[in-house]
């Protein structure tokens, strides 16, 4: 998945150092102007676009005269703490969980993760040994990764162990040898779908070995599936069944799935998801039962009128499709032209989601993202990809191109890839300047 430089030319790093320094004064010219031109571009959230927000717009005026469920509930009242049969049903396909272990909550899967955690640290999960507070506890986290997933864990000093994440999913022998060795780890964040930010796609093998590895009673896999239906080509993953497999190899209660119609529909006035073990299920409705007396039933009904049925869904997010594909090829294109010739870093072409994940030169990343601020151009912080912000390489930024409209796109990324070339320039002659010297 990782593209390698097309252009064959010298890449930076073989430069002798009176061609990089000639180098580095013709991007300092480019930079210069950049700075003048007084941009104020925005690369930083994976934010739908209004014109993607626009194709959800019938929410404003759903539901539709109708306010009863297909059974004849009131939906305008208390009760339904599971959330809305039709819409569980029709997640349920798109997540394979079965519709009776499929929960249809509030407006932010980030809200029932961070939830589930804290019930877990007070009261402990199905199968465990009481409260996870009061040990120390660790999680696994794929890197790079997305930095709210971590910061619910650096708020309640949950220690996050650094996995490699490769194109199929996490490196599964670094993960079996930390389980074996630390039965602190009582978690894992996993994004198996177009994962956040490198888009790897996690293979059957992979989750297999995730779902059978000998580890704690009481570890789960955070699986969220974010972007389970947010394709970019027409190349689609195979849906896996986790919760089947998991119970297959012994370990019905391990993963916990996540996800949400944020970048379906509206972000922040969507539906988010949970599925599990009947188990699982059992324990997240005791927990919310003394937390809520019901979702908001009204959103999702008009959630089940604005998407009908599974192929509803797939026809809604092939709109999707259509504005965004040509943002990702942007981004492609971008680096190609710009940062490849110069060896100036490797990318993802991710096949669906959010992102790419796009490594520079190491040494490099924070300079470079420090310069387009600098130029007017927001992108995420260097680091934020890995726990604690701490990227030990400093390599890895993430590329949000969603939210901007694509001329100002590919304004940003033009400008993006002037500060990262300048950065590495620098950061090169430096090393060359302290070896020499
Ligand atoms: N999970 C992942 C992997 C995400 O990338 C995001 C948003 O970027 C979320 C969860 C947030 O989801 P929600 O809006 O449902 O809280």
């Amino acid at each position: 998945m990782t593209t390698a430089p097309a252009t064959p030319a010298v890449p930076l790093a073989d430069l002798d150092t009176d061609a990089l320094r000639a180098a580095h004064a013709r991007f300092s010219a480019s930079y210069d102007e950049l700075k003048a031109a007084g941009l104020r571009l925005d690369l930083t959230r994976g934010k739908p676009s209004a014109d993607q927000l626009d194709l959800s717009n019938d929410l404003l005026h759903l539901p539709d005269g109708e306010y009863r469920d297909a059974a004849g509930t009131d939906l305008r009242n208390y009760g339904g703490a599971v959330g809305l049969p039709e819409l569980r049903a029709i997640f349920a396909e798109a997540l394979v969980v079965p519709p009776a272990q499929l929960l249809a909550l509030g407006n932010a899967s980030l809200t029932v993760m961070h939830d589930t955690i804290v019930q877990a640290l007070l009261h402990g999960v199905p199968g465990g040994e009481g409260p996870w507070a009061g040990r120390p506890i660790s999680f696994l986290a794929p890197v790079p990764g997305y930095d709210r997933h971590f910061s619910i864990c650096e708020r309640y000093g949950i220690r996050l162990i650094p996995v490699p994440l490769n194109d199929d999913g996490p490196d599964v022998e670094a993960v079996a040898a930390l389980l074996a060795a630390d039965d602190s780890i009582k978690g894992m964040w996993c994004v198996p779908v177009y994962s956040n930010p490198s888009g790897a796609v996690y293979s059957e093998e992979v989750v297999r070995a995730l779902v059978s590895l000998p580890a704690a009673d009481d570890f789960r896999l955070f699986w969220d599936n974010a972007y389970a239906v947010h394709h970019l080509t027409d190349e689609r993953p195979q849906p896996i069944d986790v919760l089947g497999l998991a119970a297959e190899a012994g370990n019905p209660d391990r993963p916990l799935v996540f996800a949400s119609t944020s970048k379906v529909t509206f972000p922040g006035a969507g539906v988010a998801f949970v599925g599990g073990s009947q188990a699982n299920v059992d324990w997240l409705v005791r927990n919310m039962s003394v937390q809520s007396i019901g979702p908001d039933k009204l959103n999702q009904l008009r959630h089940v009128q604005l998407l009908r049925d599974g192929q509803g869904l797939a026809a809604h997010m092939e709109k999707h499709r259509a504005i965004l594909a040509p943002k990702f090829v942007a981004v492609s294109e971008a680096f190609e032209t710009r940062l490849a010739p110069h060896g100036g870093g490797h990318w993802t072409a991710p096949k669906g989601g959010y992102f790419v994940s796009l490594d520079v030169l190491d040494g490099c990343a924070r300079r470079a993202v420090q310069l387009a601020a600098e130029a007017g151009i927001a992108v995420t912080p260097a680091g934020a990809t890995f726990p604690h912000g701490d990227d030990p390489r400093d390599a890895n930024i993430r590329i949000a191109p969603t939210f901007p409209p694509l001329d100002e796109l590919r304004t940003a990324l033009d400008g993006l890839c002037t500060a990262i070339l300048l950065a590495e320039a620098e950061t090169l002659l430096a090393g060359r300047d302290h070896s020499e010297g």
